[in-house]
């Protein structure tokens, strides 16, 4: 165990105990709230960090008990959002329109909704459409009254790599003319990708790190999809070094892959613009 602070923190807990703390990884950003959930279970200490910009996740073994051999672990509270949430109302749609170019439809058929404290909640998909978890992200423009912490938190059970898909059936109305079935795209964000989904097959990284399990994912998910024919890696323009090595990652496990830098996000980019993007 390599951090001292997430040591101390296991042998500090005792069996079946479960603790909200602050994060031993990120420390919980400029308000140090408590995002990082550890438990402790038949030998083994799971935990995750609910900050997206974190996303710290995995086990621990104690000394002399082999994870192994214990019974898996259920914490139903790290697997999704508890909090109350409701179909968006005309305030939230008006503003991902007007500030994303996101209609009703897309928002509606990938179910986003708004939670109770203000933050607009973004289901985590996989390829399917099946929801894995969510994740929950502020604007201030539009719940500026109450809510104090991270920008995005990611809600998931820990054995769900934390990426968002975002595909719309062969056929779907929501496709647009210039529609491309034989690229996927890799952006860093959702609302990126929902968005980029009416002309391109898209996933989301959920900030902005590759660990290995989600290139693993997309790597299966491509070697099983034959009409991809490449696959675009979009960066953020401010992407710096920790992007390129993400890059050198991809490069090594998927074939015709590309990398761009991009001068301006997906999501504040002009559908009329976007085609040329994605050529
Ligand atoms: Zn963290």
């Amino acid at each position: 165990m390599n951090n001292p602070e997430l040591r101390d923190l296991v042998l500090g807990l005792a069996e079946g105990e479960s603790r909200r703390e602050v994060c031993p990884f990120c420390h919980g950003g400029r308000t140090r709230e408590r995002s990082f959930q550890i438990t402790r279970e038949g030998g083994v200490a799971k935990y995750v960090c609910h900050r997206a910009s974190c996303s710290s996740g995995g086990r621990r073994s104690y000394g002399g008990m082999s994870p192994t051999n214990s019974a898996p672990v259920r914490n139903p509270a790290l697997d999704k959002y508890m909090g109350e949430y409701t179909q968006l109302t005309d305030k939230y749609r008006e503003f991902l329109l007007g500030r994303f170019e996101i209609t009703a439809d897309l928002l509606h058929y990938y179910g986003v909704r708004q939670a109770a404290d203000g933050r607009v909640l973004l289901p985590l998909l996989h390829y399917d459409g099946t929801r894995k978890g969510d994740s929950l992200r502020y604007y201030p423009e539009l719940s500026p009254q109450s809510y104090r912490g991270s920008k995005s938190m990611i809600y998931r059970p820990l054995d769900e790599v934390p990426l968002a898909w975002y595909t719309l059936p062969a056929g779907s109305s929501l496709l647009l003319p210039d529609y491309r079935s034989d690229t996927l795209i890799i952006v860093e964000d959702q609302i990126s990708a929902m968005k980029a989904s009416r002309l391109v097959d898209s996933v989301a990284l959920v900030g902005t790190n590759m660990s290995m399990p989600k290139l693993v994912e997309i790597g299966m998910r491509v070697a099983a999809t034959p009409r991809y024919k490449r696959t675009l890696v979009l960066l953020d323009a401010d992407a710096t070094a920790q992007a390129a090595r993400m890059v050198a990652r991809v490069r090594s496990l998927l074939t015709n892959v590309s990398m761009r830098r991009l001068d301006c996000d997906i999501k504040d980019t002009p559908y009329a613009e976007l085609p040329a993007v994605f050529n």
